[in-house]
């Protein structure tokens, strides 16, 4: 019946792993009607799929949540040593899902080079600007905050999502140099 509250008492494993990533999803659904909004008036076609981007983010803290709530039910019959597997099964699961959203914005980018068509990159005007500072800061923010907890949580979930959004922040910032 070991759980992980008894890892770190002043701090509720299931808890503070669920809200830290409910903030992940509010910042993501954020970001993404900001930048939804954004493309629409800058008539963006990038900024659109980026907005569609942060939303699909959502998806990560989702699989998160679950994999917390899994791990953190007590042990059954079928499983003397609990659930704690599971949250470890979570972690893989987002290390799959930030390697296959990196080779697309691989070969997102291998195709916009090959192709010189630079024009569907560079979102012009001052609001694209905005926009990629904001969603760098956000999301550079969001790294922190979640490693935070990650770190006192002992989480593998929580940190890949930690990392997630670190990727994010790294990718705004690289197509937007
Ligand atoms: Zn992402």
């Amino acid at each position: 019946m070991r759980k992980k509250e008894t890892i770190s008492p002043e701090i509720n494993f299931e808890k503070t792993a669920v809200k830290v990533s409910a903030v992940s999803i509010v910042g993501n659904v954020l970001l993404s009607l900001f930048k939804l909004l954004a493309g629409i008036i800058a008539r963006s076609g990038a900024m659109v799929s980026d907005a569609v981007h942060s939303a699909s983010d959502v998806f990560s803290s989702i699989v998160v949540i679950i994999g917390v709530k899994l791990s953190a039910r007590d042990s059954d019959d079928d499983h003397p040593y609990g659930h704690e597997r599971l949250e470890c099964v979570a972690a893989i699961v987002l290390a799959v899902i930030l390697l296959i959203t990196g080779l697309f914005i691989g070969s997102a980018a291998i195709e916009n080079i090959t192709s010189g068509n630079y024009g569907e990159l560079a979102v012009p005007g001052v609001l694209a600007l905005v926009a990629a500072v904001i969603s760098i800061v956000v999301k550079e923010a969001m790294f922190h905050y979640t490693k935070y907890y990650a770190v006192k949580l002992d989480s593998g979930a929580v940190m890949a999502d930690a990392w997630h959004h670190r990727s994010d922040a790294l990718y705004y910032f690289l197509i937007n140099l």
